[in-house]
């Protein structure tokens, strides 16, 4: 009888959970709690071309609290800047890996699917600024978007060598890289330490670290490697190694050399021919027509030249 009775609870417990499903569905229409419907701009529209038709990625500068991080105080980024970014982003990061595969494919196939932008900085608590967010490989926060100068940007500009290393990282997670890799610095990877244990990058650099981040852990030093290489040229690179003295050049060598055979392996992309492509867009970025929604000028060699 006991029995009995609990599977006549069980049961009303299921045909009430499919009668509050039910009701959900037909109360949405009305739902008050709905996304408010936007009224699509130029900007959205040259957004549906550019990014979700081109690419699948949906490029988001509207402010919505549910995509952003509630620990932080967060502001909204600017329409114009907004726009900019829109273009820096394509031309100094999506088009690079375009023309190394010759193709959009690779960039629909792995890139996150959502891009998100906040005007202001996110300071930690322990008063660190944090320049960008991947999470599950789905979507990039990028922060400080009130900072962006379009026509100062360079190679070395953050959210793009952002881009870059945030993208290594979904690389990494879908064919991992060889463990001799880890094996190098094994035991020097100091986690949350990095900016307390380093002081300055040339510290990091001495010790086997292209940057201070990238004594964080292996993951991060193999991305920090990938990021770091294409966005400086031979020159700078080269005086780099110099400041990591021997010990340390031979420690940042021996891992680049994995990282770059994985590229090259895994990925068929030599991170040499990457470099001379990063450099050279961002070397024509500053010059990108940040103010027409018109596709047709976007390239810098039509600016100035149409009738
Ligand atoms: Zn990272």
């Amino acid at each position: 009888m006991k029995k009995n009775l609990i599977y006549l609870l069980f049961s009303a417990v299921l045909f009430c959970t499919a009668l509050t499903a039910c009701s959900e569905d037909e109360l949405s229409a009305t739902s008050v709690v709905r996304p408010s419907i936007t009224e699509q701009n130029d900007f959205d529209r040259w957004l549906d071309r550019n990014y979700v038709q081109t690419y699948n990625i949906k490029f988001k500068y509207r402010f919505e609290d549910i995509e952003s991080s509630m620990g932080y105080y967060l502001t909204p980024a600017k329409y114009e800047q907004s726009i900019a970014m829109a273009k820096l982003i394509r031309h100094m990061c999506l088009e690079v890996y375009d023309e190394l595969t010759g193709s959009t494919e690779f960039i629909r196939n792995y890139f996150p699917k959502i891009l998100y932008l906040v005007g202001s900085y996110a300071y930690k608590t322990n008063g660190s600024v944090v320049l960008g967010t991947a999470e599950a490989g789905a979507k990039i926060t990028f922060y400080n978007l009130d900072n962006l100068v379009p026509k100062e940007v360079n190679a070395k500009t953050s959210y793009f060598k952002t881009t870059h290393h945030e993208f290594a990282h979904i690389l990494n997670q879908t064919k991992p890289y060889p463990t001799d890799f880890t094996e190098i610095s094994g035991p020097k990877y100091v986690q949350d330490q990095c900016f307390e244990i380093y002081k300055t990058e040339d510290q990091a650099q001495q010790d086997g670290f292209i940057s201070r981040y990238a004594s964080k852990s292996d993951g991060e030093d193999f991305v920090e490697l990938i990021s770091l290489y294409v966005n400086r040229t031979a020159e700078e690179w080269e005086s780099m190694l110099k400041t990591a003295g021997s010990t340390g050049r031979a420690t940042i060598e021996a891992k680049f050399e994995i990282v770059y055979n994985y590229m090259s392996n895994s990925w068929d992309i030599d991170l040499n021919k990457m470099r001379e492509i990063v450099l050279r867009r961002a070397a024509e970025a500053p010059d990108l027509d940040f103010d027409s929604l018109d596709d047709e000028t976007d390239a810098p060699e039509n600016s100035g030249t149409n009738e």
